[in-house]
């Protein structure tokens, strides 16, 4: 198929010709004919030498103006197409998971930009990112529905990147019966997760590693969950053994689910739960001189912009230091960040800072971030966004 071409100016491109995804809005060479052009149009990029990087989705409205989907050129975008990149997603998927709950697109790593896919069994719920994907949802649909014959495909677009592609926000059911409530199991537990209106996808699969390295160090110990969500880290531990866990989110709904997880899993008696603001708990609870085997910090990204950077880093420091504060002698503490704008040099930096504001002497044991259902993409390494530091307190 011939498709329009994408000219990149001399000079330019790069990172592109390096192998990354992404093209920016000042490289592109921009005509009269490319400014009309669809947003998420298909295109063939070629560079200034006339070497040609392949097929990308256009969107002239947008900072990143063009995505990389194929080296061939003239790619069609159909749901051939994009069934046969599912299942090369998934197909790496299905040798590392036993059962079918985790992330089985994720977006430009897995060579799909602008396109997200959670599995909870047979109901999918995905995001998508970009003009290119927007406009091919019927196509993106028909490719899931011939790769796992869903019950429900959930259309989960009320996120805020999609602002920046000058996307409207949604959330609406593509394929299928509503879904309601559906079972998660990870780390030993069976949680409820709500993909119509939980948050994100209705299930952070990014942590499901992490949750149970930190299940390690609880046998017997009481554990804090804070931004518990529905309860993630505390069931893992709460299988891992703990004698109980207590979490902590401003969320009646987040821990109205975490109630049916801990129900779902046979650990209701020894799950507590509280409805409040995390700093002001945590305050609460040190003032009170309570302190658990482990405490696991996880909250919301704080640096949701540039602008915010500043002040999130201040956030952290002074989470770390108040959940330090909680940690018993010989303790576990877990501190996370999912801000992208937040490096991983940064976070360590804060948390270390506010370990050291509690006096407390640190080890740091493990540094990782999200599980391999959220690879990254080689060339972006900016997209890594999940930060998880495992310290033990003396
Ligand atoms: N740890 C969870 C994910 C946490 S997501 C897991 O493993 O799945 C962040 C959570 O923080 C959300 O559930 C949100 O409701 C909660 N939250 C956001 N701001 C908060 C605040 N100020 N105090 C308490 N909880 C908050």
């Amino acid at each position: 198929m011939s498709l329009p071409v994408l000219r990149i100016k001399p000079r330019e491109g790069k990172r592109a010709r390096a192998g990354s995804p992404w093209i920016f809005s000042n490289e592109i060479a921009l005509d009269d004919a490319t400014r009309r052009l669809e947003p998420g149009a298909a295109v063939d990029v070629v560079l200034d030498d006339g070497v040609a990087l392949g097929t990308a989705m256009f969107n002239p409205k947008t900072l990143i103006a063009a995505r990389l989907i194929s080296p061939q050129r003239g790619e069609t975008l159909d749901a051939a197409f994009f069934a046969r990149r599912i299942h090369a997603a998934d197909a790496l998927r299905a040798r590392i998971f036993a059962e079918p709950f985790y992330r089985a697109v994720h977006a430009e790593a897995d060579f799909l930009p602008g396109l997200i896919v959670d599995r909870y069994g047979d109901v999918l719920s995905i995001q998508l990112g970009a003009a290119g994907t927007d406009i091919r949802t019927d196509a993106i649909v028909e490719a899931l529905k011939a790769v796992y014959a869903p019950r429900a495909i959930v259309l989960r677009n009320d996120f805020q990147a999609r602002t920046l592609e000058g996307l409207a926000s949604e959330t609406k059911l593509a394929f299928g019966t509503e879904p309601g409530e559906v079972a998660v199991r990870e780390n030993g537990a069976t949680f409820r997760a709500d993909p119509m209106t939980g948050q994100k996808t209705g299930w952070f699969f990014d942590q499901r590693e992490n949750r149970g390295f930190a299940a390690r160090f609880v046998k017997g110990k009481a554990m804090l969950d804070v931004f518990s969500h529905a309860g993630g880290f505390a069931l893992a531990a709460l299988a891992g053994g703990a004698s109980e866990a207590l979490c902590i989110d401003a969320s009646e709904k987040a821990l109205g689910l975490a109630a049916r997880s801990a129900t779902a899993s046979g650990f209701e008696n020894r799950l507590l739960m509280r409805k409040a603001d995390a700093f002001e708990a945590l305050d609460d609870l040190a003032s009170q001189k309570v302190t658990f085997g482990l405490v696991v910090a996880d909250p919301p990204a704080f640096a949701k912009s540039r602008k915010d950077i500043e002040n999130a880093a201040r956030a952290y420091r002074k989470l770390a230091r108040q959940a330090a504060a909680t940690v018993e002698p010989g303790g576990t503490l877990v501190m996370c960040s999912c801000s992208h704008h937040i490096d991983a040099a940064r976070f360590h930096a804060e948390c270390a800072a506010g370990i050291h504001q509690a006096r407390r002497p640190a080890r740091l044991l493990r540094a990782s971030g999200a599980d391999i259902d959220h690879p990254v993409h080689p060339h972006l390494p900016e997209t890594a966004y999940l930060k998880c530091l495992v310290f033990t307190l003396d």
